[in-house]
């Protein structure tokens, strides 16, 4: 599914700089590679503040704590997103309710997300850009407005993704990213980063990664925690996001070639369209999912379902959602599977995985 060894190759060189640096310095925990990468991504994203963190769970957490979450309170979110927002809801003692999503984006259906928000009074939102396609902000902030919730994006999947000249994480409240090594940006382990407009959600989710600590020893606000970066991933970061939008553009690329390449009456395309789409996974769908895949891997082709288990089904919830129907969440859950798509992939590559799906069952 990905060659993350032949992508951080090119840039070894300018890694091994970066990584020296912060040896011959010694700091190894929130120090300059870390504002520097903050501000560097906050301007990316087009937001005036980022706040660097240990894994994008712990953003997503603490993004929510920065709007206002605590103990009790509800969280609207989907559920086909592979379960890391139920797992920053649960972290809080908030409790997640579920939206569904729409068959053809993917992504949280706006109609459904009105009938949860006024039937459970939850506090916040997390909107999840799936699979690197920017979700329809405008629509989702306007409903937010109007009920009094806030909007987190989670933008794991869709670092970059861009509309009327606006990037992921400058739509909502605040937003969370993950910078796990397989992300469109990737350090060489776990870190993530919330970016907002906001100063003072800013100052909360730089205090609660540290303790709650404002300064040394003193917490000043409770439900704190370690959620730091270090410098040496932050240093290693300040040389991918160089490389990002050539690695977007790689991917979309891919993914408009396997559109045109693909065609086979069981498998369904996903729509990838403009700059909105950065690609990180293209999902295709079927009914025989299983199929499919066996066929792949006796052709040589990894792949993977994104993702099997729909949230208020996983065994660990027990019957708490045993009333939550999501027709469209548990449909896809069961006919989503990943074909390969990353900027280590050649024309070519790509074009051996469209003639395996072209030629499964013939
Ligand atoms: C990867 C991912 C996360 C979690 O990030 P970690 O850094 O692994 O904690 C959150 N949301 C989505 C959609 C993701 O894909």
């Amino acid at each position: 599914m990905n060659d993350l060894a032949a992508q951080d190759r090119e840039v070894a060189g300018e890694l091994a700089a970066a990584l020296s640096r912060v040896l011959d310095r010694g700091r190894y925990v929130l120090g300059p590679e870390v504002s520097a990468f903050e501000q560097e991504f906050a301007a990316y994203c087009g937001t005036p503040h980022a706040v660097g963190l240990a894994s994008g769970t712990d953003a997503l957490a603490l993004a929510l704590a920065g709007v206002g979450v605590g103990p009790g309170d509800r969280v609207a979110l989907v559920a086909n997103a592979g379960g890391y927002g139920t797992a920053a809801v649960d972290s809080l003692g908030a409790m997640p309710v579920y939206a569904d999503v729409d068959g053809e984006s993917r992504l949280i259906d706006p109609t459904d997300l009105d009938r949860v928000l006024a039937a459970t009074g939850a506090r916040a939102v997390i909107v999840t850009h799936l699979y690197g396609a920017l979700a329809d902000m405008a629509t989702v902030t306007g409903l937010a407005a109007r009920h009094g919730v806030k909007v987190v994006e989670d933008c794991a999947q869709a670092h970059g993704a861009g509309r009327d000249g606006r990037r992921a994480g400058s739509f909502g409240d605040a937003a969370a990213f993950s910078f796990y090594p397989t992300k469109n940006l990737g350090a060489l382990g776990d870190a993530g980063a919330v970016v907002t407009a906001d100063p003072t959600i800013a100052e909360r989710v730089t205090r609660l990664r540290q303790y709650g600590w404002d300064r040394k020893y003193r917490v000043a606000l409770p439900h704190g925690r370690n959620s730091r970066l270090d410098e040496l991933q932050a240093a290693v970061l300040r040389v991918k996001l160089t490389r990002l939008d050539a690695g977007n553009a790689r991917r979309s690329a891919l993914a408009r070639r396997y559109g045109s390449a693909i065609a086979h009456p069981k498998v369904e395309l996903p729509a990838v369209t403009g700059p909105d789409h950065v690609a990180h996974l293209y999902a295709v769908l079927t009914e025989d999912r299983a199929g499919l895949a066996a066929h792949l891997r006796a052709h040589g082709v990894a792949s993977e379902a994104h993702f099997p288990i729909p949230d208020h089904r996983q065994p660990a919830v027990g019957d708490r959602y045993a009333g939550t129907s999501l027709p469209v969440t548990e449909r896809l859950c069961r006919q989503v599977l990943s074909l390969p798509c990353h900027p280590g992939m050649s024309d070519a590559d790509a074009d051996r995985v469209a003639d395996a799906v072209n030629c499964w069952g013939a």
